[in-house]
This record gives structure tokens, C-alpha cells and sequence, in this order.
């Protein structure tokens, strides 16, 4: 049971590309009871092994929000499958403190990965759900790219990280995704801050 400290943006290591998951040893079931403890110590959704300090293809999510509804889910070694439709996400990050923007996602995600136990799965998310989003937010964890660089509006996403004290937009790192941003423009829908 550690609760470990949470990699902020600024520090080089959330850029990197994490390295694949050879064998599910000790350290790795260390480093998943690591991520859950300090998830729920922070009271987040999703949390990937560079944000403490690990850059390996991990990642743990739980959209659960008490005791009963606890739902973790564990991801070693994930594959995005398919990729459809498109939403705005009002989202924030561990590694951000208190700061929150709207980005891009797809509605619909499914993604193939290894359990801790060493078996494969493969989870579909629908509609947008915050299952869905997280998914995407937490595999981008592990290629370097961040939530911000999803923003559908760098000013206003800009204005945001400079009130909370952090660094501005890494403009090298923006995506380019219009076609995203054509699809949320002609479906919109009700804006939803999660936490
Ligand atoms: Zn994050």
C-alpha cells in the first residue's frame, strides 16, 4: 500500500513513450496495487504508470464513485481497436492540478489488453461514457500525450493552466484533428463537467 507522488506537467517523463510490459513479475503487481492506492488517494478516474514516475504501459482506471459502484479496471499492454464518432469531454488530469478544459474524443472506443493476471480482454465503451473517455485519456498516458494536446480551444485552455500556476500550451504538441472538431460542431451535445 504506497500512495506515490503524482508526475506534474512540465516534468520531461509524461512526454516519453512508455516500453511495453514483459512479464507481469512482482514489481509490476507492486506498481498496479501502487496505481490504485493512489488514484483513490486523489479521488480520480484514471491513472497511468508515468504519472508516477514509470514509464511502462499501465494503466488503471475506475469510474466507480463510492464503495458499492467500485469498478476498477486494470490495463497492461493496451491496443486501441477501433476508434468512432465524436464528443466534447470537459476534462482534467492528476499530473494538472484544478485544471480543467474541453477537448476531443471519439464516442466510441475498444481497446484489447492484459489483465494483471496475465490474461487477455478486450472492453468496448459507448456513448461517450466516462468509461469511454478515460480509456482515451489514460492509453495517451502512454505515448507522451497529454489532455491538453486534445484541446478544442488554446486560449481558453491556455488561460486555465496559467491561473492554476502551470506551464501554457506545448504548441508542438497540439493535434491536429479537425475532422473530430467538424463532427462534435455538427452533433453537438449538453456539456457535462466531470470530475
Ligand atoms: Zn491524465
Amino acid at each position: 500500500m504506497t500512495v506515490r507522488k503524482i508526475v506534474k506537467y512540465g516534468t520531461p517523463s509524461l512526454r516519453e513513450k512508455s516500453k511495453e510490459v514483459h512479464k507481469i513479475s512482482k514489481k509490476v503487481q507492486i506498481l498496479v496495487d501502487d496505481l490504485y492506492d493512489t488514484l483513490y488517494a486523489s479521488n480520480g478516474v484514471g491513472l497511468a504508470a508515468p504519472q508516477i514516475g514509470e514509464n511502462l504501459r499501465i494503466f488503471v482506471i475506475d469510474t466507480g464513485t463510492d464503495p458499492k459502484t467500485m469498478n476498477p479496471i486494470t490495463f497492461i499492454n493496451p491496443k486501441i481497436l477501433k476508434l468512432e464518432g465524436a464528443i466534447n469531454s470537459y476534462e482534467g488530469c492528476l499530473s494538472f492540478p484544478d485544471a480543467y478544459t474541453n477537448v476531443r474524443r471519439y464516442k466510441y472506443v475498444k481497446v484489447k489488453a492484459t489483465d494483471i493476471k496475465g490474461k487477455p480482454f478486450i472492453l468496448e465503451a459507448k456513448d461517450g461514457s466516462l468509461l469511454a473517455r478515460a480509456i482515451q485519456h489514460e492509453f495517451d498516458h502512454l505515448d507522451g500525450i497529454l489532455f491538453i494536446d486534445h484541446c478544442r480551444n488554446r486560449f481558453e485552455a491556455d488561460k486555465v493552466l496559467t491561473e492554476k500556476g502551470l506551464n501554457p500550451i506545448e504548441a508542438d504538441y497540439l493535434l491536429d484533428e479537425k475532422e473530430l472538431e467538424d463532427e462534435i460542431q455538427k452533433n453537438p451535445q449538453k456539456e457535462e463537467p466531470k470530475d
